[in-house]
Formats: C-alpha cells, structure tokens, sequence
C-alpha cells in the first residue's frame, strides 16, 4: 500500500510534527483493520512536505551548516515517517486485539546513472528565491532555474526506479509476521558505479512508480494507492466527470492515452498501476476509508491483468 500527502498532513498540506502524527494516526486505523482481515501488508508513503522543510532549514542553514543532500534527506524522513506509522500502528493492532510486529528499513532505490534527469534536470522542488539566496546554493553546487516573476527554484533529476534494493529485506520480515514499511518517498535514490559499489545521489524518485516495483518484488496480490479521491475520473475539474471503475491494463492504457491524468498528482498512479497490472496483479486506486472494501473488490478504481483467453 502507498499512502499519500493525505495520510501524512493535515489537510492543507501543512507538515508541523502535529500534523503528522495526527494524519498518520488516521490513516493506521484503516490499515490495522485490513492487517485485522487477514491481509500481509507492506506499506510505502510519500515525503514531498517532509523533505520540503528539509530543504527549507538547508537554505536557512547554508551560510553556517553545508546543505544534506537529498538521499541523506530521504533517508531522515524514512526514519520519521517509519517510526510514527510504527507507534501509531502499534496502537491501533491492539486496540483490534491483533499482535503483529511492526519494523521500518532504510531503503534504497536503484536509479539509472545515465537517466535523462541527471543530465537535464526538470522536477522542482523547494521554495522560489531570490537571486542571490540561490547562489549561496548554486556555489554548494545545487542546479536552479529562474522562474519568471517568482524567482529561482531548486530543480533535480526525477529517474524511473529501477530496481528496489532492499526489498529482499522487507520480504524477509513480511514472511516473519511485520508489518513493514519501506521504500518511503520512493526510496533513497541510488547508483551502481562501475565497481559495483552504490552511491546515493541527488534526485527524487515517485513514490507511486517505487510503489509498483516493491509490489512486484514482494509479490503482492493487490498495489493499494491510497488518496484523497475515492477513484480516477475521466475529464477531471469538468461538469462531465466519470469515475472510472474496474479496467484492463490495456483498457486503462487507452484511457490514458486520452490526457485525463495530471502529470504530478493523478498521471503516476495510473501509470504504477497500470504497470503492475501487466505484471499480472490488481492495482487499486481510492481513498483511505475505502482501502478494506478495495482490496475486497468493492471500491476504488481497479485495474485489473488482461483476461485469459
Ligand atoms: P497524493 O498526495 O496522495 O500522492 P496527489 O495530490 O499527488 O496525491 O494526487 C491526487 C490528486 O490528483 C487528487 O486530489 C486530484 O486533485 C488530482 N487529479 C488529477 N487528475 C485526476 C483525475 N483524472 N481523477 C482524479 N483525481 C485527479
Ligand atoms: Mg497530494
């Protein structure tokens, strides 16, 4: 299952340690009751307001404390957001009489060195500032662009997720009886130098693609992407809004083709499970009250393999 911004802030994205553990509580009820169901689950999350106020105290900090770079930034917001959904977890399994353990990993994703991003790098991230804030940045050697009338904005490579390096790890304790959170915020984005050793790296990776591939490496049944809308719909923000129920992948491919999905909120959970669907599981997207009645079929847009024939 992948939580979203919705399960981790306040509902106006606001990110204070209260809002946090309060979202996260919530959304731990939900999941207690589906681990209650019988279901092995392994959650993964989302860390774009996290590592935001990150890189808020980097840019404050950078005259006095050198930037952490932005797998260091993953990596502290794994551990945060793991250890919350741990104790919120905890207490929402015994509320339910259920005694399961909960553990998080410290995760990596393995991201192609030569991805396109790395050369020409298109995700923003952070805040706008102004020209000569953004030097003290640029000569820590950090990439901005100038947006106009806003100011300079942080830009990083976005590279597909490649391969889930820990996610033999999250198998092994899913198989011993945890609860397991991993690959948060899409996992710690990673390359295999030419000696095979690994070296974090400055990017960020979509949580909801990595989502696809843990899924697929744990073989999971279902890939939950948990929001803030119970299903997709054709011709969002119209007066002529569909919810869109239970499809093929090749079905979903179609609709797809047609520019219903937003590229940053709606377009990569379609594609991740789409994806996962060709590899022959169900993919489901709803909100978090719904997330029982989706994997039980009932609820969500689901996106189903291609029938037998
Ligand atoms: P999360 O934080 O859970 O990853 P996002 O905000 O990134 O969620 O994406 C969910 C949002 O996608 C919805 O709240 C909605 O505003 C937007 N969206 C864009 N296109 C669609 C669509 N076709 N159907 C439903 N929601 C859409
Ligand atoms: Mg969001």
């Amino acid at each position: 299952m992948a939580l979203g911004g919705n399960a981790m802030t306040s509902p106006d994205g606001r990110a204070r340690v209260s809002d946090q553990q309060q979202a996260i509580t919530g959304a731990c009820v939900h999941i207690a009751d589906l681990v209650g169901r019988g279901h092995d689950v392994v959650i993964t999350h989302g860390n774009g307001p996290q590592v935001g106020n990150l890189l808020l105290k980097n840019e404050l900090a950078a005259a006095e404390v050198p930037p952490v770079p932005l797998d260091w930034c993953g990596a502290s917001t794994q551990a945060t957001i793991g250890i919350t959904v741990m104790d919120a977890l905890d207490v929402a399994l015994a509320r339910l009489g259920i005694d399961k353990p909960t553990a998080t990993l410290v995760s990596r994703t393995l991201v192609d060195a030569d991805d396109p991003g790395f050369a020409r790098p298109t995700k923003p991230i952070g805040r706008h500032l102004s020209r000569d804030d953004a030097q003290v940045l640029i000569d820590h050697g950090q990439h901005f662009v100038e947006v106009p009338g806003k100011g300079w904005r942080r830009v990083v490579a976005s590279p597909e997720p490649v391969e889930c390096l820990d996610a033999p790890a999250a198998d092994t304790l899913l198989g011993a009886g945890y609860v397991v959170v991993c690959s948060g915020g899409g996992g710690i984005p990673t390359v295999r130098r030419s000696d095979g050793s690994l070296a974090g790296v400055e990017a960020v990776i979509d949580k909801d693609l990595t989502a696809s591939l843990v899924a697929r490496h744990i073989n999971a049944d279902v890939l939950v992407i948990a929001t803030d809308v119970d299903h997709a719909v054709t011709d969002y923000g119209t007066d002529h809004e569909q919810p869109i129920g239970e499809v093929t992948a090749a079905e979903m491919r179609r609709i797809a083709e047609q520019q219903h999905f937003a590229a940053g909120s709606m377009g990569p959970k379609i594609e991740a499970v789409t994806r996962f669907a060709e590899h022959g599981g169900t993919g489901v997207i709803t909100s978090l009250g719904n997330i029982s009645d989706a994997v039980g079929g009932r609820a969500g847009t689901r996106v189903v393999p291609a029938p037998r024939t």
